[in-house]
């Protein structure tokens, strides 16, 4: 039948791609993909992806500077692979054809250069080359357009996944491994960095299904975003501030010093637009130098009306980095039999309470690899029959869309956004916590109402997944009384 295949992977950014490939020699690879293969946080990535490649740098250092950021909630094992294996990843990427500078950048948190960078669009070149090798390979079918909305599970083993289709259909797609490769979840705050595609489908997917999670609490924020009505916001990177960029509020006065860590910086960002606007100025630096050392940038500010040469950019900081995730072994396994989570959706380990900048390019790839071999290396396991399955499976096949009511499902959307970047955003209290919790528990249930009575759409399906992961960040946040990196409480 041609909805079963070998493989099944849901997400087309580093993490899906990279085991994709790894797989293909094995067997069938079927990648679904909400929208095109580049809409993802992978295809916006500017800095790079760290590696640790001998010379001056050594591997215990990297695994410290991991760790430090992560506030020692890092799980050791699974960063020590992460560093074992980056060299490896790196040539991996050289071998499809990403051309990398030859000379590694320093960043934030890092004790010494080792950024990989292809000059500012690292993200966007890694990701194109990877789908090129994908169309050149015979195995590997990518569905587009293509939204995911909940796994076939039985007895807690996972059989397939029932897909939206661009048709706007509802079909099964059976396979003995399944593979969420679908990132992170900025798109549940008023304020992110992440593409429009980040809703955390995965994760809640995952949720509903009856996987284990961890660490949702620890959610990074980036202190500053270009503020402007553009999705996703525009991200000024820490290389600003690094070359002497200023943080003034709307009379010109600086509040905090830029080169702090980001998450201060980001706190006193949102605490000083309680009264005021931010703005990034560099009107007092060298202006050509600017123009030579952040062309893109530049170009980019300027094509909103904004020169950084001159004038005041107004930013704000926003939700850049999903943590935690759905739990998984070394081997991506998760605690549902033959379903497996890589990228940002998973938490390995890696990251404890607080992301390492160039990490997770790193982490797509390495685990990628890793999730890839060790699912061609697994015994293959018998199948239960397609219609037995779809009968028994979690999710009727008659709930066909019968038409949304878009303004309410609008509504809802903006409102959990709103309460997720005010309440359960940089600064938290138990108390917002707790009644944010419950806001989010009542539209769960007005959302299932809607569900029930009309049918799903596109629409409905994200509005749920951000409904249900905003539940469970803030349940996660509950649950932990105490500041831990990213989770800070007053
Ligand atoms: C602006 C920005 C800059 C960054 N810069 C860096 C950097 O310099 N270095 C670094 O290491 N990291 C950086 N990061 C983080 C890094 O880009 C991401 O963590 C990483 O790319 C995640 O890869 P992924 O494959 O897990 O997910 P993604 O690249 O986000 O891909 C997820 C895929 O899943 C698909 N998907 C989601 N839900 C569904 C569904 N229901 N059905 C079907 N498909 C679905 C999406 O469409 C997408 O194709 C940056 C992130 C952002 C947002």
């Amino acid at each position: 039948m041609k909805n079963n295949f070998d493989y099944i992977i849901i997400g087309s950014g580093i993490a899906g791609l990279t085991t994709a490939l790894t797989l293909a020699d094995s067997g069938k690879v079927a990648i679904f993909t909400k929208k095109n293969p580049s809409d993802s946080s992978t295809n916006l990535a500017q800095g790079g992806m760290a590696a640790m490649v001998g010379g001056e740098d050594r591997k215990e250092w990297h695994i410290e500077d991991t760790m430090k950021a992560g506030d020692f909630h890092n799980k050791r094992e699974a960063v020590k692979l992460l560093v074992d294996d980056s060299q490896e990843a790196l040539l991996w990427l050289k071998e499809q054809g990403v051309l990398f500078d030859v000379k590694p950048s320093l960043e934030a948190g890092h004790r010494l250069p080792r950024i990989f960078h292809t000059t500012d669009f690292t993200g966007a070149d890694i990701q194109k080359t990877l789908l090129k090798k994908i169309s050149e390979n015979k195995n590997i079918k990518i569905f587009k357009n293509t939204l995911a909305v909940d796994l076939i599970v039985q007895k807690n083993i996972c059989h397939g996944i029932y897909v939206l289709t661009e048709e706007n259909k509802i079909v099964p797609f059976f396979s003995k491994s399944v593979v969420l490769a679908t990132g992170g979840s900025g798109q549940v705050y008023q304020w992110t960095t992440n593409p429009t595609v980040a809703t955390g489908d995965g994760l809640a997917i995952a949720i509903r299904a009856g996987a284990k999670t961890l660490d949702l609490e620890f959610v990074q924020f980036h202190p500053t975003a270009f503020k402007a009505k553009i999705l996703p916001l525009f991200l000024l990177s820490e290389r600003l501030r690094g070359e002497g960029a200023r943080l003034v509020d709307d009379k010109g006065h600086r509040f905090v010093d830029e080169l702090l860590p980001r998450d201060i910086v980001a706190r006193a960002v949102f605490e000083k637009q309680k009264t005021s606007e931010v703005f990034l100025t560099m009107a007092h630096l060298d202006k050509k130098e600017i123009i030579k050392k952040l062309p893109n940038i530049y170009k980019k500010l300027k094509t909103y009306g904004y020169y950084l040469t001159h004038d005041r950019i107004p930013v704000t900081p926003a939700a850049h980095y999903q943590c935690g995730g759905i739990i998984t072994d070394l081997n991506g396994k998760t605690s549902i039999k033959n379903l497996y989570a890589v990228g940002e959706v998973a938490a390995t380990g890696v990251h404890g309470a607080n992301r390492l900048a160039s990490n997770s390019l790193l982490e797509g790839v390495v685990y990628g690899k890793r999730i890839g071999k060790f699912i061609v290396s697994s015994p293959r396991r018998r199948g239960s029959s397609v219609s037995n399955l779809i009968q028994r499976s979690n999710f009727s096949l008659d709930s066909l869309l019968r038409g949304n009511d878009s303004k309410t499902l609008n509504k809802i959307k903006t409102n959990i956004q709103k309460l997720m970047w005010e309440k359960v955003g940089i600064v938290r209290t138990k108390k917002e916590l707790s009644g944010a919790l419950k806001t989010f528990k009542s539209y769960k249930k007005q959302l299932e109402k809607i569900k029930k009575k009309r049918g799903i759409s596109y629409e409905l399906i994200e509005v749920l997944n951000l409904s249900e992961v905003a539940l469970a960040i803030t349940q996660y946040a509950l649950n932990r009384p105490k500041s831990l990196g990213a989770h800070y409480l007053r």
